[in-house]
């Protein structure tokens, strides 16, 4: 990234602002990723990309007047297949480049493969508070349907793990919509998270992202994607069970106990300014003029229009159970949501899917389904400037 000749002053963050460090690595490639990420890890390669990593984390909080960091997010790829000294590097390093003891929340991602004792212990000396395991499913079919390594018991060994290592705050991500997964499968994944007492649970429903090993074999016809009506039924009986258990839905796809959502990617949602650092991670700023700039780590400096800004604002916090809050978009924009985009917010409002009210817009249960629809039409009501 060449920060040479940008004017960083009228985006230094006023406000706290969320960190995220990339970890480009991971043991094993799934069939359906199309994230950044190289496998299997050299280490001596994985110690220079950390170097580099903190080394950016150092020069870019400087540039920005070192604000207060309310939390960092290490995700990847898999944090956890970095050797615990690397790791132990990459998180001190990082944390250092802060200049704070500490943040209200340090959430680490790993896959239950690579969560070894030692990698554990290296974890429980540093201020992390959550710990988020990449499961995607307690089956070993639906798991060899995407190309997904690991076992349930190697998922039981790292959650005891965690727990022994003193974390009590963990999340577990799953995947629905996997070929020949049916609703039943889906609730059964569901009961498994429950079960292992974890306090956040994420049900991201499948993509096929072009150029995916999962995406050709299902343009070939040699496997099938479940039906929409299966995967749409089988989440929502997921979402009742988890509720059932004290764990509700605060984003489209993420679930917690209360107290227990992850505030790093709620202020993704909500657009707060936030910093990225690692190969491809990228940085959001808003400025005081409804712009933003935006930084990529492989990729020059974009400035992001009003316009572009407003629509990303309805992408994303139309997203969360608590909606898209007017007092953001006043704050940024100088008028509520409802008054940039009215047609819409009648006609959705009108079929029941929408709810408009003082603190903001609130897509409803179903709603939610219908997400992308709703965004097309704001997109073409939002003026073209
Ligand atoms: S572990 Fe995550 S980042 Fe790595 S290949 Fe699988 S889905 Fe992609």
């Amino acid at each position: 990234m060449n920060l040479s000749g940008v004017n960083l002053s009228r985006y230094t963050p006023t406000e706290p602002i969320a960190l995220y460090v990339h970890v480009p690595f991971c043991a094993t490639k799934c069939d359906y990723c199309s994230f950044y990420s190289t496998c299997p890890p050299a280490e001596e390669f994985t110690r220079s990309v950390v170097d580099a990593t903190v080394d950016q984390a150092h020069e870019l909080l400087a540039r920005l007047g070192r604000p207060h960091v309310r939390t960092i997010y290490i995700g990847g790829g898999t944090p956890s297949v970095l050797a615990p000294r690397i790791f132990s590097r990459l998180a001190t390093g990082v944390l250092d480049a802060t200049g704070q003891q500490r943040v209200e929340e340090w959430t680490v991602e790993a896959n239950p493969e690579s969560i070894s004792a030692s990698w554990v212990s290296v974890l429980a000396d540093l201020p992390v508070t959550r710990v988020s395991v990449g499961v995607q499913s307690f089956s070993a079919s639906a798991r060899e349907a995407i190309g997904r390594s690991g076992s349930e018991g190697a998922i039981l060994r790292a959650v005891e793990a965690l727990r022994r290592g003193g974390f009590v705050s963990i999340g577990i991500d799953l995947i629905a919509g996997v070929p020949g997964q049916s609703p039943e499968d889906i609730v059964f994944d569901v009961e498994r998270a429950v079960a292992l007492e974890a306090d956040h649970v994420s049900l991201y429903t499948l993509s096929l992202d072009p150029g995916t090993p999962i995406a050709g074999r299902v343009a070939r016809g040699e496997v099938k994607l479940p039906p929409d009506e299966a995967v749409v039924e089988g989440v929502d009986a997921g979402c009742r069970r988890l509720a059932a258990a004290g764990i509700y839905r605060y984003e489209v796809s993420n679930y917690a106990r209360p107290g227990r959502e992850c505030h790093h990617n709620d202020a993704y949602w909500l657009l707060e300014p936030s910093v990225g650092v690692g190969p491809s991670a990228v940085s959001t700023l808003p400025g005081g003029d409804g712009t933003a700039l935006r930084l990529t780590t492989d990729a020059e400096p974009e400035l992001v229009t009003p316009r572009s800004f407003l629509l990303e604002h309805f992408m994303m916090g139309l997203r969360r159970a608590r909606g898209l809050p007017s007092d953001r978009v006043v704050e940024r924009f100088g008028a509520g949501p409802e008054d940039f985009v009215p047609r819409t917010v009648a006609r959705w409002e009108g079929a029941g899917l929408l709810r408009c009210s003082a603190e903001g817009l609130v897509m409803s249960d179903e709603g939610m389904w219908h997400l992308d629809g709703l965004l097309s039409e704001v997109a073409a009501e939002l003026s073209p400037t």
